[in-house]
């Protein structure tokens, strides 16, 4: 594939209008978060430069660094998306402005109190484990779930704004589809009881077209958009 990174973007962009106006009646209601994790800044900026604003990384000391590298870049938004240990939190509350992954209240907890104060509150979502795979991160059932969302709500350097997930990585179609259906449910029924409550993120390279049908607005693609990576360690 010898597309650049510009025509690719423009490509996902296209087919990610045409989703959102068909499921949500607006072209701009799905938000593409572009997943740069093993790329170079060098990349980054060239998507920057193509008129992507938001991307996410997975992990801690690679996403810090090109935040670094690039912070002459103006409306840049972080996502962090990847799994987060508690003593790795820190950097994460001093230079992302989103976490998409957290999944227990030590996390959460020690984002607020790192959170510096001259930033605003840093945006959350809560990583659901759908699949129920002992080897994927996210709370792992609803009752836990709720009381994340209850606990994250009280704390004022936090903004709770919705639920983020990755599915089975499976053929399975209809299952697929019932994953994504269960965290619309879940989605919906945080959103009725918190106003702030907007951001259902999932979807990635392979399944974002079924995911923005089963409500996401919010897709995090990395390989449609930068190409395929390289196998990292961890
Ligand atoms: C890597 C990653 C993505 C992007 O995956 P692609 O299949 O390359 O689009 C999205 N979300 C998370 C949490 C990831 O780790």
């Amino acid at each position: 594939m010898q597309s650049t990174i510009a025509e690719r973007l423009a490509d996902v962009l296209e087919r990610l209008g045409k989703q959102s106006l068909k499921i949500h009646a607006d072209k701009e209601a799905v938000k593409l978060i572009a997943v740069s994790k093993t790329k170079p800044a060098e990349q980054v900026a060239e998507a920057y430069q193509a008129g992507q604003r938001r991307f996410g990384e997975n992990y801690v000391q690679e996403g810090v660094e090109k935040i670094q590298a690039l912070s002459h870049l103006a409306h840049m938004e972080w996502h962090f998306i990847g799994p987060l240990q508690s003593n790795k939190t820190r950097p994460v509350a001093e230079h992302f402005h989103w976490v998409q992954s957290v999944d227990r209240l030590k996390i959460a907890q020690r984002l607020n109190e790192q959170r510096p104060e001259h930033m605003p509150p840093l945006n959350v979502l809560l990583q659901f484990n759908v699949s129920q795979e002992q080897s994927k991160s996210g709370a792992e059932d609803e009752k836990a779930l709720f009381a994340l969302a209850e606990a994250v709500q009280t704390m004022p350097n936090l903004c709770l704004r919705g639920l983020m997930t990755i599915p089975s990585a499976t053929d399975d179609q209809q299952a697929l589809r019932q994953e994504f259906e269960a965290m619309q449910d879940l989605f919906l029924r945080l959103k009725s009881q918190y106003n702030q409550v907007d951001t259902l993120s999932m979807g990635m390279s392979g399944d974002w077209t079924m995911a923005i049908e089963c409500g996401a607005n919010m897709v995090r693609l990395g390989t449609a958009i930068f190409g395929e990576r390289q196998t990292r360690a961890s």
